[in-house]
């Protein structure tokens, strides 16, 4: 009997051992899976402003906006991926989709915030196209994802017929392959506006995550007259009323909008007609607590501000854009993770792509710029009042403001002045004109300089990696004294011993 064991278990020993480690695969796998359902951190991905130019040439020469090519220059450059003096190219919005599908595809959701066309021809036979083309590529990079499509000032087709503008708009562009939700989609087709609720873990008591989405080109001073007065007022009122029924339902709330509210701080204006921005705030005001952030497109800055009246924040995060034009970006995505029982923020991490390099090789090798919590030294939580803390930071301390200044024109071209540094902290936080000039004011009084802060800004240079790899350097430094030190105190104790033992061998 014995034998006969030994003999089977000798013959079958390969077997049963290949046997034992499939089973221990298949019973890790399935743990892992059930921690992946239950787990509590999503994550989802942000696109902003592409715009796409339909008229890009790959050969084309940037001093026509990389239309045409130039007659005079024989060698021409191949710009596959964009060029800081001209709108994208479509290649570059597909390698951005590509990208973040690559880095993570199976993210809750994904947010579009607008802005699709060229800067250059805004009119509906060229814009139809190009957002057709987006509906279709978000579709293919993500076809099973909740999506989430607002739009911006370069979507609203102007010439349109204002009573069936966003209707056609839905109908020409394939939008429904993004907004299938019928309340959604039934406020989208008369003003480009809607609210989704979804569900982020499979118990059905648990708070709602609630998208509310914006139109704000609507609210824009310079196109006002393209619009019935009685557009922007409804949207406001249909704003009030969804705020309030969130509220009634204890949903949390992830606000959507193209344009950030408040003072363009570098050229001096207000991004809203200033009635239609003191409705919408008061509103904000009146439901702020139910609000996660604010996340916006428009700029093209990575920048933050909040906004705060009393003791009440909301929490506006702005958007570096897929489109490198005028030198204010690299192209850049962001994914963001958060807390799905909580419903708050909780970090992001930033991808960029190298438009110099991407020319010099031909390749679009994306990048992770920073991420959120170790770039600002901060816990992992995004909330309206850690981003209001945050600012406190970033306008008494210099290594934050060069960190908020290093996001905010890493690409830049122009040297920052002392007075730019000044309007960027005052618009953190002061979204009313009177307040922000005061604030200037006293600020230049004080005769505090910051010139200088960003010595070498050169868009060639990674400036992210290279502050980053600065630190590490001293975190190096530290560690490597750290280690001679103690490697010295193991010598003197060594020899103190020997000579002890040598003393005590002569006595
Ligand atoms: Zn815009």
């Amino acid at each position: 009997m014995f034998l006969s064991f030994s003999v089977w278990f000798k013959r079958y020993s390969l077997l049963v051992w290949v046997i034992f480690i499939c089973l221990l695969t298949l019973y890790v796998k399935s743990k892992l899976n059930s921690n992946d359902e239950n787990s509590v951190e999503g994550f989802f991905w942000v696109f902003s402003d592409a715009h796409v130019d339909i008229h890009y040439r790959n050969d084309g020469d940037p001093v026509t906006h990389c239309r045409n090519v130039s007659l005079t220059n024989k060698t021409r450059i191949i710009r596959k991926f964009g060029h800081f003096d001209c709108d994208a190219p479509r290649e570059l919005l597909t390698s951005a989709f590509a990208t973040a599908k690559n880095i993570d595809s199976k993210v809750d959701f994904v947010i579009w915030l607008g802005d699709s066309t060229s800067h250059r021809s805004s009119g509906g036979d060229t814009l139809i196209p190009v957002f057709e083309n987006l509906s279709q590529q978000l579709r293919k990079f993500f076809p099973k994802t909740l999506i989430l499509p607002v739009l911006g000032n370069h979507d609203i087709v102007l010439t349109a017929n204002r009573s069936t503008r966003f209707r056609d708009f839905y109908n020409q562009t394939q939008m429904n392959l993004l907004l299938t939700d019928t309340d959604a989609r039934r406020t989208f087709l008369k003003g480009g506006y809607y609210s989704i609720r979804f569900q982020t873990l499979r118990n059905n008591k648990q708070v709602m995550l609630r998208f509310v989405v914006l139109n704000t080109g609507m609210f824009q001073p310079y196109i006002l007259d393209f619009f019935n007065t009685k557009d922007a007022i409804e949207q406001i009122e249909w704003f009030n009323r969804t705020m309030s029924e969130a509220f009634e339902l204890h949903d949390r709330v992830l606000l959507l909008s193209h344009l950030p509210f408040g003072i363009n701080e570098d050229l001096l204006y207000k991004f809203y007609n200033l009635r239609y921005e003191e409705q919408l705030l008061t509103i904000i005001k009146r439901y702020s607590s139910i609000i996660i952030m604010c996340l916006s497109g428009h700029r093209h800055y990575d920048i933050l501000r909040v906004y705060s009246s009393g003791n009440i924040t909301m929490g506006i995060l702005n958007h570096a854009a897929i489109s490198p034009v005028g030198y204010l970006t690299q192209p850049s995505i962001r994914k963001y993770s958060y807390d799905k029982q909580r419903l708050i923020l909780t970090d992001y991490e930033q991808y960029s792509l190298n438009v110099l390099e991407a020319e010099r090789t031909q390749n679009d090798h994306w990048s992770l710029t920073y991420r959120f919590s170790s770039w600002y030294y901060q816990r992992k939580e995004i909330t309206s009042e850690s981003l209001f803390h945050l600012v406190q930071l970033i306008r008494r301390e210099s290594f934050y403001l060069k960190r908020f200044l290093l996001n905010k024109h890493h690409s830049g071209k122009r040297l920052i002045k002392n007075h730019d540094i000044i309007h960027s902290l005052c618009a953190l936080t002061l979204f009313n004109f009177d307040q922000f000039i005061l604030c200037s004011r006293i600020l230049k009084n004080r005769n505090y300089s910051y010139d200088n802060l960003i010595g070498n800004h050169s868009i060639d240079i990674n400036a992210h990696e290279n502050e980053q790899w600065r630190e590490y350097r001293m975190v190096y430094l530290r560690v490597l004294l750290g280690v001679f030190i103690f490697v010295l105190n193991v010598l003197i104790i060594c020899y103190r011993i020997s000579v002890k033992c040598a003393s005590r061998g002569k006595e």
